[in-house]
């Protein structure tokens, strides 16, 4: 049994999906007016990890991711840059997907655009205007806080600080600040608009994912996650404009990460005390490592990052990689019926662990114990075919979990042969530019794909 800790309840939960044996999940995606940090990776790896192992553990999984390609900042940015909001943020998607495929990251099944939803958000702010829960100012509208009395529940906000009827106009704010929100911007000189039965002017940050969330998921869906900086305004406002939209519950379990700090400083932008994942790999760093030392530690607890840490996490990766490639060498007859229970031992505590929170630090500590006492076995030329096949298909589900390939040729080829599959998928939806990111990515790690009329086929680069 799966337990997740969920921020609206505060505890630990046996999760059991809406129906049956599938999840359907929302991630709250990047605001596109820069390239991401590895802060922000530490939140999109640690949700691939929690999207492939409900796969792993038989969920059919329905992920979406939102683009927020028009808030305050894309803005500012398009203007700096003298270019149209379009394309301004049609550079940082790309630069999000390259980044994605760098790190192993699955694709999720929908990656709605703001932009591309404003029918939907408006609709959903006239639902509330019939309802009592939104008003308009100015040809602002605005969340009518004291309509709603559940609010503040997800992030422990004390009601009587609630400060009602006044209102604040920005995206971001803090808990001292707590007002009326804004749901709908109208028009300012200079800025992009759109001419909707709500006047001229474009959305607010919050109302955005509600209204995609709930268009491509449903009124109510399993699971909502984002890191901890998420908790309040931005989940704090969705569930208030949705659940006062809808009058349902709208999200079954919260989950949120803890920060990738430096210094104890959470990494951002604002701080100036990030790296971008270009930035590492262009001082040489691996991609794999980085991911290695995003999803190695357990999500509710701080990452403390150093370039030192990548090199901790390229070490393990290397050990566990040499670890399988001496798989392929067994040694002596029969079965080492020692090493077969320690290995029996292993995937029990390395699931139950991962069942328990997602805890993957735990689950990695079992897999470094096996990996000793394979060693160990392979030391003394004790490591029987037999034994060797059974740790093969576990590190082959690790490393599906984890999201690495783990030394062998074999594991390398499953994970091209995926990327191969999804960009097919991809193609056959007619998503063109996502496929053509995929075939770049894997042609900057040497591998060149060919449509030959019995299909992809792929080949090392000569
Ligand atoms: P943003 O583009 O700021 O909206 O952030 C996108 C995602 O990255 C959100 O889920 C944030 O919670 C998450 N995030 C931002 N900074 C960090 C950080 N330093 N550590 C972990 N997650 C972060
Ligand atoms: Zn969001």
């Amino acid at each position: 049994m799966i337990r997740f800790h969920n921020t609206y309840s505060r505890r630990k939960e046996p999760f059991r999906p809406l129906v049956e044996g599938e999840v359907r999940m929302y991630t709250c995606g990047p605001t596109v007016y820069d390239f991401a940090h590895i802060g922000n990776f530490r939140a999109y790896v640690w949700e691939d990890l929690l999207r492939r192992y409900l796969k792993a553990r038989g969920y059919r999984v329905t992920q979406v991711m939102n683009i927020t390609d028009v808030d305050d900042k894309t803005i500012r940015g398009s203007a700096a840059a003298g270019v149209s909001l379009e394309e301004y943020t049609h550079r940082y998607i790309e630069a999000f997907f390259e980044d994605l495929d760098a790190l192993g990251v699955e694709r999720a099944e929908v990656y709605p655009r703001a932009t591309r939803h404003i029918p939907e958000m408006v609709a959903l702010i006239q639902k509330l205007m019939e309802r009592g829960h939104a008003y308009e100012s100015k040809g602002s509208f605005y969340f009518r806080l004291d309509s709603f009395p559940a609010y503040g529940r997800l992030a422990g906000l004390d009601r009587q600080g609630l400060i009602a009827n006044f209102r604040v106009d920005s995206d971001e704010y803090e808990k001292s600040d707590v007002r009326d929100f804004v749901l709908w911007k109208a028009h300012k000189e200079g800025e992009p608009s759109w001419d909707t039965p709500l006047g001229s002017g474009r959305p607010g940050w919050h109302i955005e994912c509600s209204a995609m969330s709930m268009k491509y998921l449903g009124e109510s869906f399993d699971i909502h996650t984002g890191g901890t900086d998420n908790v309040f305004p931005h989940h704090e406002n969705e569930i208030a404009q949705s659940e006062a939209a809808t009058g349902k519950p709208f999200v079954h379990t919260w989950m949120h990460c803890a920060h990738l700090v430096v210094n104890g400083e959470k990494m951002s932008k604002s701080q100036g005390n990030f790296y971008t994942l270009r930035d590492l790999l262009g001082l040489g760093h691996d991609a794999r490592a980085i991911r290695y030392l995003l999803v190695s530690q357990h999500y509710r607890k701080p990452i403390n990052f150093t370039l030192d840490g990548i090199g901790w996490a390229g070490a393990n990766l290397n050990r566990l990689g040499d670890c399988v490639r001496r798989l392929e060498h067994p040694s002596g007859t029969g079965e080492n019926g020692r090493l077969a229970e320690f290995t029996r031992q292993t995937v029990d505590a390395f699931y139950k662990s991962m069942d328990d929170d997602l805890n993957s630090a735990a689950a990695m500590g079992f897999v470094f114990e096996l990996v000793r006492e394979l060693n160990s076995a392979g030391d003394r030329a004790e490591l029987p075919a037999k034994n060797a096949g059974e740790l093969q298909r576990f590190f082959g589900e690790v490393s599906a979990i984890f999201g690495f390939a783990l030394g062998s040729e074999l594991t390398l080829d499953q994970e091209l042969e995926g990327l191969v599959a999804n960009r097919e998928d991809l193609r056959k939806a007619r998503k063109f530019a996502e496929a053509d990111a995929i075939r770049d990515a894997l042609l900057r790690r040497g591998i060149v794909l060919e449509d030959t009329p019995a299909g992809v086929r792929w080949k090392k680069k000569v």
